[in-house]
């Protein structure tokens, strides 16, 4: 390997010594030539895999038009996005960004602006639930309330209450006043791909129509596809008002987006928010490109199909190595093994193995493949999970008779 082994980066990522030079699909080459199968995709993001014929030439064609413009102007092809997004969701409006966390900036700001339209402005507290992530800005962070991410950094932005995960007594309890929304992510991605249960959404959604609450949406992992759905919403029957997309929805190229009915983004009028980037041709192009694959006929059923064909073969896995793997979860193509083993050691096995997965909370690995992958390259990569679980077995086993 060639990178230096002193870095001038903030060293606030426990990077891998490993570096990656090109992509094609599926497929990432490292800098040394060794190619890996990509089932992290960037962290949910490459939903198209890498080099993608139609996602590059739109790219390139636009870069050499016009890669930026300040929102000062109009720009024809973020008011197409806008429209094309709110077409295929039940949101009105759209508001561009370049990542997770401001999408989910904008959907705070725009639950308490909404209040404060309608005269309420002491209604700004939101409802959040624990094991959630929606970014690393500090409100996000306070929204997140994770005492790891947060600790160290001051103090901690106000007017977000933490719920346990799917205690709806405590979130019924906690709702006064002052209460403007309740924020969750439909599966909590970083989390653990914690699949919230529609009817826990539903009575969410009745609690917010009953108190006069906005329901946000963090759909920034689940969003574009990744549920074998374009929303992960549109699964479980219930329907947001605020929404946060970021992730997939540039394929690649930095770009996040808040969504919200025409009564939900009320508030947000000229001058009420901003971005020097957000929405600019260049990830206009990019999104367009991506949202052409992605709608197109079929496409989305690929998704579905590809998700049961992977967790039908993670469920085998599973019965063979119960010392390795506890549990198969997730939907679509956004799915986790919760491990046995600690999961990092199972993410340095399938490294090894030249397959590229994701830690994520609740000791499980993240599977997130681009879309496009096909049933051979699932099969490849369970076949490389096969492998990586006979060895972790037979070190648990070694280690047993040791122990014993
Ligand atoms: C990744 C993620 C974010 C933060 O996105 P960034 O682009 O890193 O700011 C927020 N919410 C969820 C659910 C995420 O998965």
């Amino acid at each position: 390997m060639n990178a230096p082994s002193t870095s001038h980066l903030l060293p606030t990522y426990a990077r891998v010594e490993l570096a990656f030079e090109r992509g094609e699909g599926v497929w990432l080459t490292a800098t040394n030539g060794d190619r890996y199968l990509d089932f992290t995709s960037g962290v949910a993001v490459n939903a198209l895999g890498h080099g993608h014929p139609q996602l590059v030439a739109a790219i390139s064609e636009q870069a050499q038009k016009l890669i930026h413009v300040s929102n000062l102007y109009r720009i024809p092809e973020a008011e197409r996005l806008a429209a094309r997004l709110c077409e295929a969701s039940f949101a009105d409006l759209v508001f561009f960004c370049n990542s997770g966390a401001e999408a989910m900036e904008c959907a705070i700001k725009t639950a308490r602006k909404c209040h404060a339209a309608n005269g309420q402005p002491e209604r700004f507290r939101i409802i959040t639930f624990e094991g959630a992530f929606h970014g690393r800005t500090l409100a996000t962070l306070a929204a997140g309330g994770q005492k790891k991410y947060l600790d160290g950094f001051g103090p901690v932005v106000d007017g977000f209450d933490q719920m346990p995960f799917g205690d709806l007594e405590a979130t019924k309890r906690a709702i006064g006043p002052a209460s403007a929304a309740i924020l969750i992510e439909p599966i909590m991605g970083e989390g653990g791909v914690r699949v919230v249960p529609h009817e826990f959404l539903r009575a969410l959604r009745s609690l917010c129509d009953e108190r006069g609450l906005l329901l946000i949406f963090d759909e920034v992992q689940t969003g574009v596809g990744r549920t074998g759905e374009l929303f992960a919403y549109q699964r479980t029957g219930v329907v947001p008002d605020i929404m946060a997309l970021a992730k997939a929805l540039g394929g690649g190229f930095p770009l996040g987006a808040c969504l919200a009915t025409a009564a939900a983004g009320k508030g947000m009028t000229a001058g009420s928010h901003g971005s020097t980037f957000g929405g600019n041709p260049l990830a206009m192009a990019a999104a367009h490109a991506v949202l052409d694959v992605v709608l197109a006929d079929g496409f989305l059923d690929h998704v579905r199909r590809c998700g049961l064909v992977l967790k039908q073969k993670l469920a085998e896995i599973k019965d063979r190595f119960p010392s390795v793997i506890a549990e198969v979860r997730g939907e679509g193509l956004l799915v986790g093994l919760r491990a046995v083993v600690p999961n990092g050691e199972l993410v340095d096995e399938l490294r090894a193995e030249k397959l590229i997965t994701v830690a994520a909370g609740d000791n499980v690995v993240r599977l997130l493949p681009p879309l496009i992958v096909s049933e051979a390259e699932i099969a490849e990569a369970v076949r490389r999970l096969e492998r990586a679980c006979t060895r972790l077995s037979e070190r648990t086993t070694r280690q047993r008779g040791t122990a014993g």
